[in-house]
């Protein structure tokens, strides 16, 4: 600390809160030598824990897991008392810390930080504290928590009650005395839910004023029993790392299934199983496509409706508490007796859906039907929730832009940590972060440690400062959003939306990617020396390791698809060419997930065509015969299967209202070229000899196929054309391989970390031929071939970053050349096999809607030809 001619004080950083956040920030940056102020404006130090300590208030992540993890000591001199600790004991435990850590000497309660100012001269933060006094420091550092801006609504005569009033989230120190009391209480979120059944025990009659119906949980709350506590304490590295790289912050096991591959009783008892089990995600948790598609998530949604059903005597009351929304989309609620309070004589239950609120009076709340007269009105309403806090601080950053003012059109961070304009700025579990969607200790370690290592870089570097670049900020804010589009997250009510404020921007306010992928980016970022940030000293760009050149290409990869690449890395999917082909085969089934739902089919059949070649055939609906596809998956001959395409297949075949023969041609290297090809031209035969037999018109068929099932359709083309048949009234090629040579442009481009690499495809490559002449085979390399001549129109489908787009497109260009009509697309800001990712990535779905288009139109073209 030092103090310049004016008398002002000055630190290295100025940390705001005194929560888990700031003081954690505070242990790390006086250990690393700096100076440091932490101002927190409650009486106390904790935080939320300090504020919210309404009746019932506890955590809802186990308690075992709800600490700091970075120091062993703190671990083994601390044991939780139950499960799920309450708030007391958590106030306790940041109480210890604080001591042991020696923490509270450079901590200021009672103040207020009213406005934060960065002065662009000074390269200096002005922080000015609500006895209007003011502070300079480096780095202004935010620990304000997510929750902490409590929402009290707009409701009308809300200052006219007379009646005793409170907010659970600014509870008061002393204890509210209910007894034989008429309360009233707003909000059934976790603070209501938490409150309502500890409230309802004290009081002459509790009142519950319902707009939203919940879903919720028993917590199965218990003593931690000293076998646990011992496990717990002597496994703690190994649990730690299991949490460091979990989705929530907290171990759990990978979802592998999704709710259709088992029965509805098998789910009844799998679903019972999580319910039996209790803790915040574990129903969730149960199947993969419940976050993602709205059929899985019913199953699970009507699953807690007949818990509720069950639970509550009075039909009626049942029946009012039935929640509609998607299950798990708004944060998940443990509860203790929750529903079973409804049965209880005192409690009624308001539904503010069907009678809203009209005003609050004097005495009590008169909603559209009747006047509830009251002594002790509770609002649970929540709060203004991730940026709330940070616009309270009335933050300035350069240029005189202030933080509410940038972010009026749309929240804009840098890995939610940081914001362009706001140089050495930083905010602990910022919006756009894990945070409320994690364990949030976890999560504001994880931060905290990123700060403390970027502050280190800097110092090394001699820096000034440190600021998000603008390009940069809009890509992660995307991808934000993106990764909450692929979920129903974004398609919920809820404050992660924005949606619970009103006049709130409706955005996706944090990283749904996960706690261990979001790591993972973050020491990314930092392992190439601060990609995406500006670092200058006295106003020159400080030289870094010239990562520059990679970053400004890959701002033009789909926000999706970067998540795509990043979710692989976090998988350790190994290269493909460090394996055996069978082992390669068994990581292919991990890609399902991201070929999201399959969508009903009429008829799906499974058969053996020509003695040993195994077909899927995808009816649609209606009277046939039908025009067909025939098509081919990908995989460099050596991996991938009828699974693999099982989704784009289902849609074609809707969208398209065609059949479509997935073929599962012979795999190299046990089968080496020609056999692939081979069969694939057999497979077409058949369904053209055979095709009365599977509903479809034998003058209108198509083949198709991604990446080398493309080849695959390219070459039966020409066997087709050069064999007699059968006549192929369209070919759709998805980036397919086209030639043995790895020298183009794209090849260059994109050698590694787009997917598809160089060395697999050489690995390919060299499974699947038998020597080098086959190499040059036009059959295998269809781009060498003479003459490309009357081959069916093409749909050419190519990726901007794929190894194979230069490929796919100078055959294009070769077919228009020999006179065949063609249509060709590149998906710029795609990576090779994205059009199988349709789960994951908006724009695979996109191109196979393409797909389904173009050969809806040349089957109704050949149709009225024929007529
Ligand atoms: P919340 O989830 O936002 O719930 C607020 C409740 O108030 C909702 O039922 C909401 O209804 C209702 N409400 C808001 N404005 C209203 C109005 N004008 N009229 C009638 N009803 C209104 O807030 P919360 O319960 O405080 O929980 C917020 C978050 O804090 C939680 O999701 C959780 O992350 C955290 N928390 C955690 C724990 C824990 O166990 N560790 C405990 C409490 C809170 P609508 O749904 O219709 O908007």
């Amino acid at each position: 600390m030092t103090s310049d001619r004016q008398n002002l004080v000055h630190y290295d950083a100025v940390v705001v809160g005194a929560g888990f956040s700031g003081l954690y920030m505070l242990h790390r940056l006086r250990d690393a030598g700096y100076s440091v102020r932490v101002y927190e404006a409650a009486p106390d130090i904790g935080g939320t824990w300090y504020f919210n300590r309404y009746p019932g208030a506890r955590c809802d992540i186990e308690s075992i897991y709800y600490n700091y993890t970075f120091s062993e000591e703190l671990l083994n001199e601390w044991t939780w008392s139950s499960k799920y600790a309450e708030q007391h004991e958590i106030l306790r435990y940041i109480h210890f810390v604080a001591d042991k850590l020696n923490l509270r000497e450079d901590i200021q309660l009672n103040t207020k930080v009213t406005s934060a100012r960065y002065d662009e001269k000074s390269q200096k933060w002005e922080i000015e504290l609500e006895n209007s006094s003011k502070i300079i420091a480096k780095y202004f550092i935010t620990g304000v928590g997510a929750l902490s801006a409590s929402n009290i609504p707009n409701i009308k005569g809300i200052d006219s009650f007379q009646g005793d009033f409170y907010h659970t989230g600014e509870w008061p120190q002393k204890k509210v005395d209910f007894k034989n009391k008429r309360v009233g209480i707003i909000g059934t979120g976790s603070s209501g839910i938490q409150a309502i059944p500890v409230i309802a025990q004290e009081a002459g009659h509790l009142t519950v004023f319902q707009r939203t119906p919940q879903y919720s949980s028993p917590a199965h709350n218990k003593p931690l029993d000293s076998e646990t506590i011992r496990k717990t304490k002597e496994n703690f590295k190994k649990i730690r790392q299991e949490m460091y790289a979990s989705m929530h912050g907290i171990p759990s096991a990978a979802r592998t299934r999704s709710t259709v591959q088992d029965s509805p009783e098998e789910r009844q008892r799998v679903y019972e199983e999580a319910w039996q089990e209790g803790g915040l995600f574990s129903l969730l948790y149960t199947y993969s496509d419940i976050p993602i598609t709205p059929e899985a998530n019913k199953t699970v949604a009507e699953f807690v409706r007949s818990k509720i059903k069950k639970i509550v005597h009075d039909p009626e009351t049942a029946e009012k508490l039935m929640p509609e929304h998607y299950y798990g989309m708004k944060r998940p609620i443990l509860n203790t007796n929750y529903f079973e309070t409804y049965n209880r004589q005192n409690v009624s239950l308001v539904d503010l859906r069907s009678t809203p609120i009209k005003e609050i009076t004097k005495t009590g709340v008169r909603t559209t039907e009747q006047e509830y007269e009251l002594d002790i009105l509770v609002f649970a309403t929540g709060f203004d929730a991730l940026t709330g806090p940070l616009l309270k601080l009335n933050i300035e950053g350069k240029d005189g832009i202030t933080l509410k003012n940038k972010w009026a059109n749309g929240v804009r961070t840098y890995l939610g940590i940081s914001t362009a304009g706001f140089p050495n700025m930083f905010m602990i579990t910022g919006p756009q972060s894990p945070s409320v969607l994690s364990n949030v200790i976890v999560s504001i370690e994880q931060h905290v440690d990123w700060i403390m290592d970027c502050l280190e870089y800097l110092n090394k570097h001699n820096a000034d400062t440190i600021e998000a670049n603008p390009e940069f900020e809009q890509m992660w804010s995307q991808q934000c959003q993106a990764i909450a589009d692929m979920t129903l997250l974004s398609k919920t009510d809820s404050w992660y939306m924005g949606a619970n404020i009103e006049g709130k921007r409706r955005e996706f306010l944090a990283f749904a990617g996960g706690v261990g992928p979001y790591r993972q980016i973050c020491d990314d970022v930092a392992a190439k020396s601060y990609e995406g940030f500006t670092i200058l000293s006295d106003s020159q760009k400080v030289e870094t390791d010239g990562n520059e050149k990679i970053m400004n290409r890959d701002a033009n990869l789909d926000p999706q698809a970067k998540f795509v690449l990043e979710q692989l890395k976090v998988l350790g999917v190994p290269p493909m060419e460090t394996l055996s082909p069978q082992e390669a085969r068994s990581w292919t089934s991990n890609f399902s997930l991201l070929a999201g739902a399959p969508e009903k089919v009429e008829h799906v059949i499974n058969r053996t065509i020509d003695g040993n070649i195994p077909v899927r055939i995808y009816i649609p609906d209606g009277d046939g015969p039908f025009p067909a596809l025939v098509y081919y998956h990908g995989g460099g001959w050596v991996i991938g299967d009828l699974d693999i395409v099982d989704v784009p297949c289902r849609r074609i075949a809707n969208q398209a209202n065609c059949v479509v023969v997935s073929v599962d041609y012979r795999l190299a290297p046990e089968h080496k070229f020609p056999a692939a090809i081979e069969d694939a031209y057999t497979a077409v035969k058949w369904v053209a000899t055979y095709a009365d037999s599977i509903q479809v018109d034998s003058n209108r068929i198509a083949v198709g196929g991604d990446s080398a099932g493309g080849n695959l359709a390219t070459v039966v083309s020409m066997m087709a054309r050069d064999k007699g048949g059968p006549s192929i009234v369209q070919q759709v090629l998805l980036y397919p391989v086209t030639n043995h040579g790895f020298d183009t442009k794209s090849y260059v481009e994109n050698a590694d970390g787009y997917f598809l690499t160089r060395p697999t495809m050489i690995w390919f490559w060299n499974h699947y031929l038998r020597d080098e002449q086959d190499g040059i085979n036009p059959y295998a390399s269809p781009l060498l071939a003479d003459d490309l001549s009357h081959l069916p129109p093409a749909l050419v489908i190519t990726a901007g970053f794929d190894p194979l787009r230069d490929e796919g497109e100078a055959y294009a260009e070769r077919l228009k050349t020999a006179g065949v009509p063609v249509e060709t697309t590149r998906y710029d800001s795609m990576i090779h096999g994205f059009c199988w990712m349709p789960g994951a990535i908006e724009q695979g779905k996109r191109a196979i809607d393409q797909v389904a288009s173009t050969l809806k139109r040349t089957f109704e073209t050949v149709r009225t030809e024929t007529l």
